[in-house]
């Protein structure tokens, strides 16, 4: 059970343990810092009451995935599992996430109004609840009397950093669960098996990662696109790319918003080889910079990056031409 969980044995036995002999908490606080798995427990927990094809009260073989119930809640689609965060309340305000500081009671009441609701497909109703500790006063207040008495086959998860942040009456009426940052070692295999990586690059990651796979992933996605930035101008000199490749490369790049980036470290590398060929190397130097410029003008990123990709690939085998 919970094999996807890096870590947390001891949430992960407790929370087995419960399932096998049918005493479920039916609220729990889940506190931890972010990107060690509070989330991904609770989603699992969620499959693991509702797999349709494995009886977790007997055996303690891993949920199925395959039925449709861990389908749709891999899926994040199922109807008795609800997330009730900043995403489902931009949803509900039609708002932008961004503008999303607090959860309010409004909300809530979302929640509560969902609660009492038949069941639909699953065994087991979840109700996610991140952050917890932005909920305001009336949030709290109002989801208390949830607390006191949630109906049968319904589990409330609080998902929240501190427990000290969250309302001594809420926290008395949930079974808490302290995640644990996790060890060096489960950083490393975990960055090791994600990424192609080398390994002083993976020793640097897990120090400044402070046991987060949250943090890891950030910096191991850092360090990746510095990477792909880098090789840019010499897998143009390679003649690596394909015209087929470029619009694909460009559309990526302008969506990880890299567009300047690329273009300074490519006109970076093409400056050191026009020391060494300066008349080849002149036009491409000049195409980069004339893209950086369009770019700081806010010309659209896309069209700059297309045209700059499409001209170097005539440029380049021009350089082919005269180095042979
Ligand atoms: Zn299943």
């Amino acid at each position: 059970m919970f094999k996807k969980i890096l870590g947390q044995k001891k949430v992960k036995r407790i929370i087995s343990t419960q399932i096998k002999s049918g005493k479920i908490a039916q609220v729990y606080m889940f506190i931890g810092i972010d990107g060690i798995g509070k989330r991904l427990t609770a989603i699992e927990f969620a499959k693991v009451m509702n797999c349709s094809v494995n009886d977790f009260t007997k055996t303690d073989v891993g949920v199925c995935e395959k039925c449709i119930s861990c389908e749709k809640i891999t899926k994040n689609i199922h109807p008795d599992i609800h997330f009730i965060d900043f995403t489902k309340q931009a949803e509900l305000e039609k708002s932008d996430l961004e503008k999303q500081k607090i959860l309010k009671i409004e909300t809530i009441r979302y929640m509560q109004k969902k609660i009492l609701t038949r069941m639909y497909e699953g065994k087991w109703k979840f109700f996610i609840i991140e952050p917890a500790e932005k909920m305001n006063i009336a949030a709290s207040n109002s989801l208390l009397k949830t607390l006191e008495e949630p109906p049968e086959n319904t589990i409330i998860i609080l998902i929240a950093r501190h427990k000290e942040t969250i309302p001594q009456t809420i926290s008395s009426r949930s079974q808490i669960m302290f995640f644990q940052p996790l060890g060096v070692s489960e950083i490393s295999n975990w960055l090791i098996s994600n990424y192609s990586i080398h390994s002083t690059e993976v020793q640097r990651i897990v120090s400044l990662s402070d046991g987060s796979i949250g943090n890891a992933k950030k910096l191991a996605d850092e360090n990746k696109n510095k990477k792909d930035e880098l090789s840019l101008w010499f897998r143009f000199k390679a003649q690596s790319f394909y015209i087929s490749d470029i619009l694909e490369l460009s559309k990526n790049i302008v969506m990880k918003s890299t567009t300047l980036e690329c273009v300074n470290a490519m006109i970076c590398e093409a400056k050191k080889d026009f020391k060494v060929y300066p008349k080849t190397i002149a036009p491409a130097v000049e195409l980069l910079i004339a893209s950086k410029r369009l770019l700081l003008r806010n010309v659209n990123a896309q069209t700059v990056l297309d045209n700059l990709f499409f001209n170097l690939l005539d440029l380049v085998s021009y350089f082919k031409y005269k180095n042979t």
